[in-house]
């Protein structure tokens, strides 16, 4: 397609697929302020970057999360189901073995998945405690029996100890998310903790050399500009993987009904993002078989690089099989 049949904003942004430097936040917004029958040339543009810059990293990231601890979290995260705040039907369970921990983290190489996060429910860890120690073991036993996979971890809020020994023990990313509209974290996500130590915990890995992957959930009752917020607070953070996940209302939670974002809106974030980090891994996580149904082929052709498989924390999403063939498809389009 010749660009200088598009609109003025898509012409300027295919600067990004020229030079590999990425949108300003002000383009950011032009781009915000598209009709949505013009994402379609937005989500094009956004593809090409991927294939140019974000696949020279992985060409399809995927990567799978065990839930290790499940629910009675004292947090009061409004879209999440583990909340005690929150009344949601799902399992309880403390940590689990590390016995647990191997078959699934098997069973996922066996699928050809190359990443592996253990998650755990909690505000998370200032000190190494009992419980810490444990998912270090689990780290260090994954890694003696399984050397092929890649660790990761997303256990909430780290101090320095913490974060320290997730680095000795070679974690390959550390999932710890910002959400979507940062400035706004206390009203649309949480009152009991804050962003800001959420954004000490990434700097803390920063400094302890740990890939950071961080991102948020479109559709918590935030503004496209404050999506265009939290995508160029990830430029600031210098995070190497972002999770963008579509809201997933779940009964029970104050979020329950939630209307879902237009598809218009979701296919010019993911655009923005991948033009705002053309060398990033974008990964599109929840909501994508459950909410977004027929749409995430177009989702991942509007510059993501990476999906999430195999299911989410308390919910189920496809069979890792039925990715593979679906991941092979998408690369069609590369
Ligand atoms: S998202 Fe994490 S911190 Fe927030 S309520 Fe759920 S388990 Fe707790």
């Amino acid at each position: 397609m010749d660009p200088k049949t598009l609109q003025p904003q898509i012409v300027s942004a295919y600067r990004v697929l020229e030079t590999g430097e990425p949108i300003s936040r002000a383009e950011a917004l032009l781009l915000a302020d598209l009709p949505g029958e013009l994402a379609l040339d937005l989500a094009a543009l956004a593809n090409k970057v991927k294939n140019r810059y974000g696949s020279s990293i992985e060409s399809l990231h995927a990567c799978s999360i065990m839930n290790a601890k499940s629910g009675v979290c004292g947090e009061n995260c409004r879209f999440c189901a583990q909340s005690r705040h929150n009344h949601a039907d799902i399992e309880v369970y403390d940590l689990v073995n590390e016995d647990s921990v191997l078959i699934e983290a098997r069973n996922c190489i066996a699928e050809g998945v190359s990443h592996f996060g253990i998650v755990t429910s909690g505000y998370g860890y200032k000190k190494i405690n009992a419980e810490f120690q444990r998912v270090l073991d689990m780290i260090d036993r994954l890694h003696r029996d399984l050397p092929g996979l890649s660790v990761c971890a997303s256990l909430g809020v780290l101090g320095e100890e913490p974060a320290a020994a997730l680095a000795a023990h070679g974690i390959a990313h550390y999932n710890i998310n910002i959400q979507v509209a940062p400035d706004r974290y206390h009203d649309l996500i949480a009152d009991t903790h804050t962003v800001e130590e959420r954004i000490e915990t990434i700097k803390l890995l920063r400094k302890n050399n740990i890939s950071v992957c961080c991102g948020g959930i479109m559709g918590v009752g935030e503004t496209m500009q404050e999506r265009i917020d939290m995508i160029f607070a990830l430029q600031d953070l210098d995070v190497s993987v972002i999770p963008l996940n579509v809201l997933v209302p779940i009964d029970g939670t104050p979020l329950e009904g939630k209307e879902p974002v237009s598809v218009a809106d979701i296919v010019k974030t993911f655009a923005i993002c991948r033009l705002a980090h053309p060398n990033k891994i974008i990964k599109f996580a929840a909501g994508r078989e459950t909410i977004m149904k027929d749409f995430q082929g177009l989702l991942m052709l509007s510059g993501a690089n990476g999906y999430l498989t195999g299911g989410y924390l308390t919910t189920r999403g496809r069979d890792i099989a039925d990715d593979r063939r679906f991941a092979s498809q998408i690369a069609s389009f590369n």
